[in-house]
Protein backbone atom coordinates (compact mmCIF):
# COMPACT_ATOMS: atom_id res chain seq x y z
CA UNK A 1 0.00 0.00 0.00
CA UNK A 2 1.44 3.21 -0.68
CA UNK A 3 2.00 5.79 2.34
CA UNK A 4 -0.91 8.27 2.77
CA UNK A 5 1.74 11.08 2.40
CA UNK A 6 2.59 10.39 -1.06
CA UNK A 7 -1.35 10.25 -1.50
CA UNK A 8 -1.62 13.80 -0.44
CA UNK A 9 -4.46 12.56 2.14
CA UNK A 10 -2.69 13.52 4.90
CA UNK A 11 -1.12 16.90 3.55
CA UNK A 12 -5.05 17.84 3.06
CA UNK A 13 -5.90 16.59 5.86
CA UNK A 14 -3.16 18.54 7.82
CA UNK A 15 -4.15 21.44 5.83
CA UNK A 16 -7.93 20.73 7.10
CA UNK A 17 -6.59 20.71 11.04
CA UNK A 18 -4.95 24.01 10.87
CA UNK A 19 -8.18 25.20 9.31
CA UNK A 20 -6.76 26.53 6.45
CA UNK A 21 -9.60 24.28 4.04
CA UNK A 22 -9.65 25.93 0.77
CA UNK A 23 -10.89 23.53 -1.90
CA UNK A 24 -13.25 20.61 -1.05
CA UNK A 25 -11.70 18.10 -3.38
CA UNK A 26 -11.04 14.26 -3.47
CA UNK A 27 -9.75 12.36 -0.96
CA UNK A 28 -10.11 15.15 1.78
CA UNK A 29 -13.87 14.82 1.68
CA UNK A 30 -13.54 11.32 3.60
CA UNK A 31 -11.97 13.68 6.65
CA UNK A 32 -15.04 14.48 8.58
CA UNK A 33 -16.05 11.17 8.70
CA UNK A 34 -13.13 9.53 9.80
CA UNK A 35 -13.52 9.52 13.33
CA UNK A 36 -11.05 7.33 15.45
CA UNK A 37 -9.14 4.40 15.31
CA UNK A 38 -7.57 1.90 18.11
CA UNK A 39 -4.14 0.22 17.94
CA UNK A 40 -3.19 -2.41 20.07
CA UNK A 41 -0.10 -3.85 21.04
CA UNK A 42 0.14 -7.63 22.31
CA UNK A 43 3.10 -9.15 24.16
CA UNK A 44 3.20 -12.43 25.95
CA UNK A 45 1.76 -10.65 29.24
CA UNK A 46 0.51 -7.08 28.11
CA UNK A 47 -1.93 -5.02 25.80
CA UNK A 48 -1.23 -1.63 25.21
CA UNK A 49 -3.78 -0.08 23.48
CA UNK A 50 -4.37 3.55 22.51
CA UNK A 51 -7.22 5.54 20.78
CA UNK A 52 -5.74 8.14 18.18
CA UNK A 53 -6.74 10.63 15.50
CA UNK A 54 -7.02 9.97 11.72
CA UNK A 55 -3.39 11.56 12.23
CA UNK A 56 -2.52 8.72 14.77
CA UNK A 57 -2.46 11.32 17.16
CA UNK A 58 -3.08 9.77 20.79
CA UNK A 59 -6.33 10.67 22.97
CA UNK A 60 -6.08 8.57 25.06
CA UNK A 61 -4.14 4.85 26.79
CA UNK A 62 -4.32 1.46 28.40
CA UNK A 63 -2.20 -0.65 29.54
CA UNK A 64 -3.18 -3.83 30.81
CA UNK A 65 -1.81 -7.17 31.75
CA UNK A 66 -2.84 -9.99 30.02
CA UNK A 67 -3.75 -13.01 32.97
CA UNK A 68 -4.93 -15.30 30.61
CA UNK A 69 -3.08 -15.47 27.17
CA UNK A 70 -5.64 -17.70 25.06
CA UNK A 71 -7.11 -16.27 22.23
CA UNK A 72 -10.64 -16.03 23.39
CA UNK A 73 -9.55 -14.87 26.48
CA UNK A 74 -7.52 -12.53 24.72
CA UNK A 75 -10.03 -11.19 21.79
CA UNK A 76 -12.62 -10.62 24.87
CA UNK A 77 -10.10 -8.21 26.50
CA UNK A 78 -9.54 -6.62 23.47
CA UNK A 79 -13.38 -6.36 23.50
CA UNK A 80 -13.26 -4.95 27.14
CA UNK A 81 -10.30 -2.52 26.50
CA UNK A 82 -12.15 -1.03 23.86
CA UNK A 83 -15.20 -0.66 25.08
CA UNK A 84 -13.12 0.91 28.24
CA UNK A 85 -11.57 3.56 25.84
CA UNK A 86 -14.77 4.96 24.49
CA UNK A 87 -13.37 5.82 21.05
CA UNK A 88 -15.70 8.29 19.63
CA UNK A 89 -16.80 7.08 16.15
CA UNK A 90 -14.63 4.18 15.91
CA UNK A 91 -13.68 3.12 12.51
CA UNK A 92 -11.13 1.03 12.40
CA UNK A 93 -8.74 -1.57 14.99
CA UNK A 94 -5.45 -2.24 14.34
CA UNK A 95 -3.52 -5.62 16.34
CA UNK A 96 0.38 -6.05 16.30
CA UNK A 97 2.10 -9.04 17.96
CA UNK A 98 5.62 -10.28 18.20
CA UNK A 99 4.99 -12.60 14.83
CA UNK A 100 3.56 -13.87 11.61
CA UNK A 101 0.86 -12.80 10.62
CA UNK A 102 -1.14 -13.02 7.16
CA UNK A 103 -4.54 -11.78 6.18
CA UNK A 104 -5.91 -11.27 9.79
CA UNK A 105 -4.55 -14.64 10.90
CA UNK A 106 -1.71 -14.94 13.21
CA UNK A 107 0.49 -17.93 11.86
CA UNK A 108 2.79 -17.92 15.00
CA UNK A 109 3.16 -15.86 17.86
CA UNK A 110 5.85 -17.16 20.30
CA UNK A 111 5.75 -14.59 22.75
CA UNK A 112 1.61 -15.82 23.24
CA UNK A 113 2.20 -19.66 22.31
CA UNK A 114 -0.40 -19.21 19.59
CA UNK A 115 -0.21 -21.20 16.03
CA UNK A 116 -2.66 -20.53 13.14
CA UNK A 117 -5.40 -18.22 15.53
CA UNK A 118 -7.85 -16.77 13.52
CA UNK A 119 -7.75 -13.68 15.34
CA UNK A 120 -9.43 -10.30 12.67
CA UNK A 121 -12.46 -11.35 11.62
CA UNK A 122 -14.15 -13.03 14.88
CA UNK A 123 -13.45 -9.69 16.29
CA UNK A 124 -14.26 -7.39 13.74
CA UNK A 125 -17.64 -9.07 13.56
CA UNK A 126 -18.05 -8.48 17.30
CA UNK A 127 -16.79 -4.80 17.13
CA UNK A 128 -18.78 -4.17 14.02
CA UNK A 129 -15.23 -2.28 12.72
CA UNK A 130 -12.66 -3.14 9.96
CA UNK A 131 -9.68 -5.01 12.66
CA UNK A 132 -6.10 -5.48 10.25
CA UNK A 133 -3.36 -7.75 12.02
CA UNK A 134 -0.02 -6.71 11.55
CA UNK A 135 3.56 -7.55 12.68
CA UNK A 136 4.63 -5.40 15.42
CA UNK A 137 7.97 -4.64 14.05
CA UNK A 138 6.19 -3.71 10.90
CA UNK A 139 3.61 -1.71 12.53
CA UNK A 140 6.18 -0.17 14.49
CA UNK A 141 8.79 1.07 11.65
CA UNK A 142 5.39 2.33 10.14
CA UNK A 143 5.12 5.02 13.15
CA UNK A 144 8.33 5.98 13.24
CA UNK A 145 8.47 6.68 9.38
CA UNK A 146 4.73 8.50 10.15
CA UNK A 147 5.29 10.54 12.88
CA UNK A 148 8.82 8.81 14.76
CA UNK A 149 12.01 9.37 14.71
CA UNK A 150 12.31 8.21 11.41
CA UNK A 151 10.21 10.89 9.86
CA UNK A 152 11.99 12.68 6.82
CA UNK A 153 14.20 10.08 6.80
CA UNK A 154 14.36 8.40 3.19
CA UNK A 155 15.55 4.69 4.91
CA UNK A 156 16.62 3.66 7.99
CA UNK A 157 16.84 0.39 9.46
CA UNK A 158 14.83 -0.59 13.07
CA UNK A 159 16.25 -2.56 16.08
CA UNK A 160 14.36 -3.09 18.84
CA UNK A 161 15.62 -5.33 22.37
CA UNK A 162 13.20 -6.78 24.12
CA UNK A 163 12.34 -10.80 24.90
CA UNK A 164 14.27 -10.58 21.80
CA UNK A 165 15.74 -8.93 19.14
CA UNK A 166 13.98 -7.13 16.26
CA UNK A 167 14.43 -5.98 12.90
CA UNK A 168 12.51 -3.59 10.29
CA UNK A 169 13.77 -2.03 7.36
CA UNK A 170 12.42 1.14 5.51
CA UNK A 171 13.29 1.67 2.44
CA UNK A 172 12.80 4.82 -0.14
CA UNK A 173 10.04 5.56 2.46
CA UNK A 174 8.56 2.57 2.30
CA UNK A 175 8.28 -0.06 5.07
CA UNK A 176 9.90 -3.22 3.55
CA UNK A 177 6.94 -5.97 3.75
CA UNK A 178 7.77 -9.13 2.45
CA UNK A 179 6.93 -12.26 3.32
CA UNK A 180 10.37 -12.35 5.48
CA UNK A 181 9.28 -9.16 7.49
CA UNK A 182 8.00 -10.79 10.76
CA UNK A 183 9.91 -14.13 10.61
CA UNK A 184 12.69 -12.92 13.27
CA UNK A 185 15.56 -12.61 10.78
CA UNK A 186 17.16 -10.25 13.15
CA UNK A 187 16.55 -12.56 16.07
CA UNK A 188 19.90 -14.92 15.63
CA UNK A 189 22.28 -13.32 13.88
CA UNK A 190 26.07 -13.86 14.89
CA UNK A 191 27.74 -11.61 16.59
CA UNK A 192 30.23 -12.63 19.23
CA UNK A 193 32.64 -15.84 18.58
CA UNK A 194 32.76 -15.41 22.68
CA UNK A 195 29.43 -15.44 23.31
CA UNK A 196 27.16 -17.45 25.57
CA UNK A 197 24.87 -19.47 23.64
CA UNK A 198 21.55 -18.86 23.21
CA UNK A 199 18.40 -20.79 23.68
CA UNK A 200 18.64 -22.95 19.48
CA UNK A 201 22.49 -23.24 20.36
CA UNK A 202 23.95 -20.40 18.53
CA UNK A 203 27.06 -19.05 20.22
CA UNK A 204 27.03 -15.24 20.63
CA UNK A 205 23.89 -14.50 18.56
CA UNK A 206 21.99 -11.36 19.31
CA UNK A 207 19.73 -13.25 21.28
CA UNK A 208 22.33 -14.48 23.38
CA UNK A 209 24.20 -11.27 23.42
CA UNK A 210 21.39 -8.28 23.37
CA UNK A 211 18.11 -9.45 24.88
CA UNK A 212 16.54 -8.47 28.30
CA UNK A 213 16.18 -12.50 29.20
CA UNK A 214 20.45 -12.81 28.30
CA UNK A 215 21.59 -10.45 29.93
CA UNK A 216 19.78 -10.77 33.18
CA UNK A 217 20.47 -14.23 33.04
CA UNK A 218 24.70 -13.92 32.54
CA UNK A 219 24.29 -10.99 35.01
CA UNK A 220 22.71 -13.93 37.62
CA UNK A 221 25.33 -16.53 36.42
CA UNK A 222 28.55 -14.09 36.96
CA UNK A 223 27.04 -13.30 40.34
CA UNK A 224 25.83 -16.28 41.32
CA UNK A 225 22.65 -14.54 42.85
CA UNK A 226 18.91 -14.05 40.52
CA UNK A 227 19.64 -10.36 38.89
CA UNK A 228 17.10 -8.40 36.76
CA UNK A 229 18.11 -6.90 34.14
CA UNK A 230 17.26 -3.48 35.58
CA UNK A 231 19.96 -4.75 38.04
CA UNK A 232 21.93 -5.41 35.77
CA UNK A 233 22.10 -2.08 33.92
CA UNK A 234 22.46 -0.89 37.23
CA UNK A 235 25.26 -2.83 38.56
CA UNK A 236 27.21 -1.86 35.03
CA UNK A 237 26.23 1.98 36.11
CA UNK A 238 27.40 1.80 39.07
CA UNK A 239 30.85 -0.03 37.86
CA UNK A 240 30.49 -3.83 39.09
CA UNK A 241 33.11 -5.75 36.90
CA UNK A 242 30.86 -8.65 35.84
CA UNK A 243 27.80 -6.71 35.18
CA UNK A 244 30.12 -3.93 33.49
CA UNK A 245 31.65 -6.65 31.17
CA UNK A 246 28.27 -8.27 30.16
CA UNK A 247 27.22 -4.63 29.43
CA UNK A 248 29.93 -3.68 27.52
CA UNK A 249 29.92 -7.44 25.47
CA UNK A 250 26.49 -6.21 24.32
CA UNK A 251 27.04 -2.72 23.44
CA UNK A 252 30.15 -4.75 21.27
CA UNK A 253 27.33 -7.02 20.00
CA UNK A 254 25.07 -3.89 19.75
CA UNK A 255 27.69 -1.97 17.28
CA UNK A 256 28.62 -4.92 14.98
CA UNK A 257 24.50 -5.50 14.45
CA UNK A 258 24.24 -1.57 13.99
CA UNK A 259 27.50 -1.91 11.21
CA UNK A 260 26.04 -5.07 9.26
CA UNK A 261 22.68 -3.69 9.10
CA UNK A 262 24.00 -0.35 7.83
CA UNK A 263 26.62 -2.07 5.27
CA UNK A 264 24.38 -4.89 3.86
CA UNK A 265 21.11 -2.35 3.46
CA UNK A 266 23.21 0.79 2.46
CA UNK A 267 21.05 2.64 4.31
CA UNK A 268 22.70 5.11 7.41
CA UNK A 269 20.33 5.51 9.90
CA UNK A 270 18.75 3.16 12.54
CA UNK A 271 16.13 4.11 15.14
CA UNK A 272 16.51 1.93 18.57
CA UNK A 273 13.68 0.63 20.46
CA UNK A 274 12.18 -2.18 22.91
CA UNK A 275 11.88 -2.46 26.49
CA UNK A 276 15.43 -3.54 26.47
CA UNK A 277 16.85 -0.37 24.74
CA UNK A 278 17.77 0.83 28.16
CA UNK A 279 20.84 -0.72 27.69
CA UNK A 280 22.40 1.22 25.18
CA UNK A 281 22.99 4.51 27.07
CA UNK A 282 25.44 2.51 28.74
CA UNK A 283 27.59 1.58 26.46
CA UNK A 284 26.75 4.21 23.60
CA UNK A 285 30.18 5.05 23.04
CA UNK A 286 31.23 1.31 22.63
CA UNK A 287 28.83 0.98 19.94
CA UNK A 288 29.93 4.02 18.06
CA UNK A 289 33.67 2.75 18.23
CA UNK A 290 32.47 -0.74 16.88
CA UNK A 291 30.36 0.61 14.13
CA UNK A 292 33.13 2.67 13.26
CA UNK A 293 35.78 0.01 12.54
CA UNK A 294 33.34 -2.30 10.78
CA UNK A 295 32.71 0.18 7.80
CA UNK A 296 34.73 1.94 5.24
CA UNK A 297 35.96 5.02 6.64
CA UNK A 298 34.18 6.44 3.50
CA UNK A 299 30.76 4.95 4.54
CA UNK A 300 28.57 7.51 5.57
CA UNK A 301 28.61 8.11 9.51
CA UNK A 302 25.40 5.80 11.13
CA UNK A 303 23.27 8.11 12.62
CA UNK A 304 21.29 6.49 15.67
CA UNK A 305 17.69 7.28 16.96
CA UNK A 306 16.86 5.99 20.71
CA UNK A 307 12.97 6.11 20.84
CA UNK A 308 12.84 5.15 24.47
CA UNK A 309 8.77 6.03 24.46
CA UNK A 310 8.14 2.05 25.11
CA UNK A 311 5.15 0.23 23.92
CA UNK A 312 2.72 3.18 23.54
CA UNK A 313 4.62 3.97 20.02
CA UNK A 314 4.19 0.05 19.31
CA UNK A 315 0.13 0.49 19.79
CA UNK A 316 0.43 3.85 17.86
CA UNK A 317 2.04 1.66 15.16
CA UNK A 318 -0.80 -0.56 15.27
CA UNK A 319 -3.58 2.36 15.20
CA UNK A 320 -1.20 3.68 12.14
CA UNK A 321 -1.71 0.13 10.24
CA UNK A 322 -5.28 0.68 10.19
CA UNK A 323 -5.57 3.84 9.28
CA UNK A 324 -3.73 2.68 6.07
CA UNK A 325 -5.82 0.33 6.14
CA UNK A 326 -9.18 2.49 6.42
CA UNK A 327 -7.81 5.35 4.60
CA UNK A 328 -6.85 2.77 1.33
CA UNK A 329 -10.56 1.41 1.19
CA UNK A 330 -12.58 4.98 1.17
CA UNK A 331 -9.73 6.27 -1.70
CA UNK A 332 -10.17 3.25 -3.23
CA UNK A 333 -13.78 3.62 -3.19
CA UNK A 334 -13.37 7.22 -4.78
ZN1 LIG B 1 20.45 -17.73 18.57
Amino acid sequence: MKPLLDRGVLVELDELADGSIGRPSRPLDVSPTVGTFVGIKLTGDHLFAVVTDVRANPIRNLDVELSQTDPSAVTRRIADVIADLEPTNLRGVGISLGGLARKGDVLEAPFLGWRDVHLAQPLAERLAVPVVLENDLVALAEAERWFGLGRGLPGFAVITIGAGVGYALVINGEVVRSPDAGVGTGGHIPLDPLGPYCVEGHKGCSQAMLTIGAIAAQASAALQRTVSFDDALKLAEEGEPAARAIVEAAGDALGRLIALTANLTLQSSVVLAGDGIAVYRLVADRVAQRIASERSSRAQTVSIHVDSSGFRAWARGAAAVAIQDAVGRLTAEH
